[in-house]
């Protein structure tokens, strides 16, 4: 496996915790900024720690691709923003037109702020949206209103349509409480009207232990039902290929040229590097979790420093992605899964092949037949809308056929 060429950041704080999220996150308050008052001595302190890890990571070559998220980024100023890039300009450096991208929440930054990220490296914005709805926006825990929402978004393709920036996007919410078709159709609009070349559009999924778990529970949660979520699913396909938005993965549309290179690489199964509390890297092919709680990744970061890195994080023990977990991700998406890719990856013969192939689709009849999966020769891949907005089915069943197969035919040779 090469080495990696993408790294991800995770920043762990935000200024309160939005009533879906489970991210590992540690609310600072709504007046938290990075510089200074509520707030800034944790993110120092933080950064502090975050700084150490990149420096004590085996050097790499230049990286393709950097992601910084979390949480919410942009309670970083400017300046710790450029302190972050300088580290890992030390460690890998970037190539030449490198994507660059900052998680932005709105009310978080301001438009000088906005110039000055860019100033310090930053060449692509993701601006979490979520809603255009001052209600919905209250009733999901979010901090931001639309009036900051809307002021966000001309501050930002102001700078897209100067030249200043080469890409951003929004993210929303689909299938939210009391989410209705047309209110949900008003949404789209607003969003296409922002001239944002990319959208993320993710299904609302409620996770245990969040307000929203506890508020289901109690039966306070007026969620779409089945149909009027897969009416609004259907609705998000059309409207955004209607405006020229390309469905390039299951969440996530793009206007040409502006499909994310980051997300590629995860779906691809090409690995990258991860740093800060929570965050998983993938440099070889294993996966190496970090601790989710500020204590726990202190503890885990002195481990690092004191006993040498996690084997993971060692060129000599690479090993391949496992391959249902490069399955998984690849059918999210467009282009799908190459069959004979797979069965090369597995050392499997032309007999293998056959047989192994046919025990899937005799798992997917059902789904092939009602036009959810598409064959184009081996290549494998969901239809859109229909398919992707079924995808878990086909997902757990693919996931079963993978469990089904001989051990021996599962089980990789080391690259
Ligand atoms: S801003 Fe994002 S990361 Fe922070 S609590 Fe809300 S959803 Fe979670």
């Amino acid at each position: 496996m090469n080495s990696p060429r993408s790294a991800y950041i995770h920043i762990p704080f935000c200024h309160r915790r939005c009533f879906y999220c489970d991210f590992p996150v540690v609310p600072l308050g709504d007046k938290a900024r990075g510089d200074y008052g509520p707030g800034s001595s944790s993110i120092k302190s933080y950064l502090k720690l975050l700084f150490k890890e990149i420096e004590i990571t085996p050097e790499g070559p230049p990286l393709a691709t950097l992601y910084i998220g979390g949480g919410t980024p942009s309670l970083l100023t400017p300046d710790q923003i450029f302190e972050l890039l300088s580290h890992l300009k030390k460690n890998f450096g970037f190539q030449h037109g490198a994507e660059i991208s900052l998680e932005i929440d709105p009310a978080s930054f301001n438009q000088k702020d906005l110039l000055e990220y860019l100033s310090a490296g930053i060449n692509r914005l993701s601006l979490g949206a979520q809603s255009f709805d001052n209600e919905v926006l209250k009733k999901i825990g979010r901090r931001h209103t639309f009036t900051q929402l809307k002021e966000s978004c001309d501050w930002i393709s102001q700078i897209f349509k100067e030249g200043k920036l080469v890409s951003w996007s929004l993210d929303l919410i689909q299938n939210l409480p009391d989410q209705k078709i047309e209110s949900w159709k008003n949404q789209l609009q607003q969003a296409i009207d922002t001239f944002a070349p990319h959208l993320s559009v993710y299904d609302l999924s409620i996770e245990d232990g969040t307000v929203f778990d506890w508020k289901l529970r109690r039966g306070e949660l007026n969620l779409p039902n089945h149909d009027t979520a897969a009416d609004i699913s259907r609705m998000t396909s059309r409207i955004l290929k209607e405006a020229g938005f390309s469905r390039y993965e299951i969440s996530n549309f793009a206007l040409p040229g502006h499909a994310s290179r980051h997300n590629r690489v995860y779906w691809s199964g090409a690995g990258w590097w991860g740093f800060g509390q929570g965050a998983t890297s993938c440099p070889w092919g294993t996966r190496l979790n970090r601790p989710r709680r500020s204590s726990e990744y202190i503890n885990w970061l002195k481990k690092q420093e004191k006993q040498g890195l996690d084997a993971s994080l060692l060129f000599k023990n690479r090993a391949p992605i496992e391959m249902d977990e490069l399955l998984l991700t690849g059918l999210r998406r467009r282009e799908g899964v190459d069959f004979q890719e797979l069965a090369n990856n597995c050392g499997w013969d032309k007999q293998q092949k056959t047989i192994f192939l046919n025990q899937l689709i005799n798992r997917w009849e059902k789904f092939i037949k009602e036009g959810l999966i598409r064959f184009r020769g081996e290549r494998f891949c969901l239809s859109d809308p229909e398919g992707m907005d079924l995808s878990n089915q086909i997902l757990v069943e693919m996931i079963l056929w993978w469990d089904s197969l001989p051990k021996d035919a599962v089980a990789l040779p080391n690259p």
